[in-house]
C-alpha cells in the first residue's frame, strides 16, 4: 500500500502536470469508487479547475476552484497514471479525469476511492488523523508525546494513522531498522535515547524515500524514471532471509499484532 513517500511523489508529479488545469471530461466505470451518483460526479467535476494538489497522510487532495476537493486514497493495489489515450494503461481504469488531451487514470481502485467532498466534509474526514511526520512544527518532544499512554508494540503505533499519519508496513520497518529498535518493542520500555533515534529515523527515512521516488514500481507518466527508486534501497522490508546490508545477518520475517515485520536480529537486538 502506498505510504507517505509514494503519495508525496504523486503530489509533486501531479502538481507539475495538473495544477491550474481545467477538467475537460470525466468517466467512472466503478460506482463504488466514488461517493455519489456517477452522472452527478461527472457534471460536478467537469468544468472545474484544479487549483493545487495537497497530500494529507496517505491521501491526495485535488483542490477544485469551487472550494471542493477530490480526495484520493489508493488503499491496497491502487495507482495513478497520467498520460494520453495512446498511452492508456493496459488495466481496468475505475475513474478518469481528462485535462485536454491528457488524462489522469485511477487504476486498481477496488478498495481505494475518489471522493468529492466540500471543505467542511474534508475537515471532518481528516479530523481523527494524526500529525504529519515531516511537519516542521513536530519536535522530538512532541513526537514522543504522540505515543504517550500507549502500552502496545511500536510497530502498531507507527502504522496507526490516528497517532501519526502516512506511515504503513514498509516504512515502519525501515524506520525501526534505522533507529536500531525492534518493531515489536513495547512502547513503555523505550528509553529516552531510543525516542530521540526514532524521531530522527522517522524524518530521515521518509525524506530519503520521498527524494528517491518511494517504492511503488509503476511509473506515473511516460518517461518517469523517479517513481520506485526507493524499492532497491529498502533495507529490511520484504527482504526476509536476505543478508542485512549493515552486518550480513539474515533479515528475519515474523508477525506482530497481525502485521508482517522485517528486522535484523543483530542490528535491532531484542530488549
Ligand atoms: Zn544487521
Amino acid at each position: 500500500m502506498p505510504e507517505l513517500p509514494e503519495m508525496e511523489t504523486y503530489r509533486i508529479m501531479l502538481s507539475e502536470r495538473i495544477a491550474g488545469k481545467l477538467i475537460t471530461g470525466a468517466a467512472v466505470t466503478r460506482d463504488k469508487t466514488i461517493n455519489m451518483e456517477p452522472d452527478a460526479f461527472i457534471s460536478d467535476v467537469v468544468g472545474r479547475t484544479v487549483w493545487f494538489v495537497e497530500r494529507r497522510g496517505k491521501h491526495l487532495l485535488l483542490h477544485l476552484d469551487d472550494g471542493r476537493r477530490l480526495v484520493i486514497h489508493l488503499m491496497l493495489g491502487g495507482s495513478l497514471y497520467y498520460g494520453d489515450e495512446e498511452d492508456r494503461p493496459d488495466r481496468t481504469v475505475q475513474v478518469e479525469l481528462s485535462f485536454g488531451s491528457h488524462k489522469l487514470f485511477g487504476i486498481g481502485l477496488r478498495l481505494g476511492y475518489v471522493h468529492l467532498l466540500s471543505a467542511k466534509e474534508a475537515v471532518e474526514r481528516f479530523k481523527e488523523l494524526g500529525p504529519e511526520p515531516l511537519d516542521p512544527r513536530l519536535t522530538a518532544a512532541s513526537f514522543r508525546k504522540l505515543f504517550q499512554g500507549k502500552r502496545g508494540v511500536l510497530k502498531s503505533a507507527l502504522v496507526d494513522q490516528q497517532t501519526i499519519a502516512g506511515i504503513g508496513n514498509c516504512y515502519s520497518d525501515e524506520i525501526c531498522f534505522t533507529a536500531s529498535i525492534r518493531p515489536n518493542t513495547r512502547i513503555p520500555s523505550l528509553r529516552d535515547e531510543e525516542w530521540e533515534r526514532l524521531f530522527r529515523a522517522t524524518q530521515s527515512v521518509l525524506r530519503d524515500a520521498t527524494a528517491a521516488g518511494g517504492y511503488m514500481e509503476s511509473p506515473t507518466f511516460l518517461g518517469d524514471t523517479l517513481t520506485g527508486g526507493y524499492n532497491e534501497r529498502c533495507r529490511v522490508y520484504d527482504r526476509g532471509g536476505q543478508p542485512c546490508l549493515q552486518c550480513g545477518t539474515a533479515i528475519e520475517q515474523s508477525e506482530v499484532a497481525s502485521k508482517k515485520m522485517f528486522y535484523c536480529p543483530s542490528c535491532q537486538p531484542e530488549q
